[in-house]
């Protein structure tokens, strides 16, 4: 009985539109991809890629090590299940020498934060992302990306890298319970993983340490130091997680994850950056001969 069930359902292409059925949809995830899927990947996402980048680092009393890395990657999955591109693998090898004195904090040597960085996207462009968009999810990485991105005038690249540094919070939404500085674990981003995951955190331990501002430097603001975060947030807490709630984290997430819609639908549709970089190249070459 099952063997003429298997028969007929063969003759009838039911296996064949089952199969096919499940692999309409491609995924995002290049690590979720068959070799000859990422061919047709790249084609569809126009060679357009995210490299959404986290860190691993202590988040207050109350979120996991890895929150960053996991906000960024809820975001920027539901950004590119709305337009499509293919997202690079959890990366977390980034700036955050600030967080050496606390639990879990994974700091690499800033040459090497470069060159893995460098070779990443090298690799993914020989692949056939030729636009990169880096999405950051850690505040850290602020310097370090912009950094990275001038660093590709040195020499030539058949690839465009882009960098959207963050959106932590959209005026507007749902109003805000604390005052004053909200920069790490506090009620943005706490309100923030809320949303991506909420099983992971423990708003109960939220208030078992401060996130105040503690102001220990006494300098003009225009003078920087790499202790000053340390020396205004030795907890590796900025804010109150405490009064953190969903609905704010719905809010911000929403933001976040159409300003990447956004960013992935403008490289997609930018066709200058690589002209230019490769004119930028070519004169770089014998730059007295440049004329105005
Ligand atoms: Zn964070």
């Amino acid at each position: 009985m099952i063997r003429r069930f298997l028969t007929a359902a063969i003759a009838a292409g039911f296996f064949l539109s089952v199969g096919a059925g499940a692999q309409t949809k491609l995924s995002t995830k290049w690590e979720e991809l068959t070799a000859a899927d990422f061919r047709q990947g790249i084609q569809q996402s126009k060679g357009t890629c995210l490299l959404p980048f986290g860190i691993l680092e202590k988040h207050g009393a109350h979120l996991p090590l890895g929150n960053d890395l996991i906000n960024v990657r809820y975001a920027t999955t539901q950004a590119a299940d709305q337009e499509y591109a293919m997202i690079f693998p959890e990366y977390y090898f980034g700036q955050i020498f600030e967080a050496k004195h606390e639990p879990g904090t994974m700091a690499y040597s800033a040459d090497l934060q470069l060159r893995l960085l460098q070779e990443t996207t090298d690799e993914m462009a020989r692949n056939g992302c030729k636009k990169i968009i880096i999405v950051n999810g850690h505040g850290g990485n602020e310097s370090l990306l912009p950094f990275f991105a001038q660093s590709q005038l040195n020499l030539p690249h058949d690839y465009v890298v882009y960098v959207l540094l963050g959106e932590r919070s959209r005026a507007g939404g749902p109003a805000k319970k604390s005052t004053g500085v909200d920069y790490h674990a506090g009620e943005n981003e706490t309100s923030n993983t809320m949303v991506a995951r909420p099983d992971l955190v423990h708003l109960d331990r939220a208030a078992s340490e401060s996130g105040a501002d503690m102001k220990r430097q006494n300098l003009p603001q225009e003078l920087y130091t790499g202790i000053w975060w340390y020396a205004r947030f030795p907890n590796h807490y900025s804010g109150d997680g405490s009064v953190a709630r969903r609905e704010l984290g719905e809010w911000n997430m929403k933001g976040w994850v159409d300003t990447i819609v956004e960013c992935i639908r403008a490289a997609k549709a930018d066709d200058v950056s690589q002209k230019l970089q490769n004119e930028f190249y070519e004169k770089s070459k014998h730059p007295l001969d440049t004329r105005p």
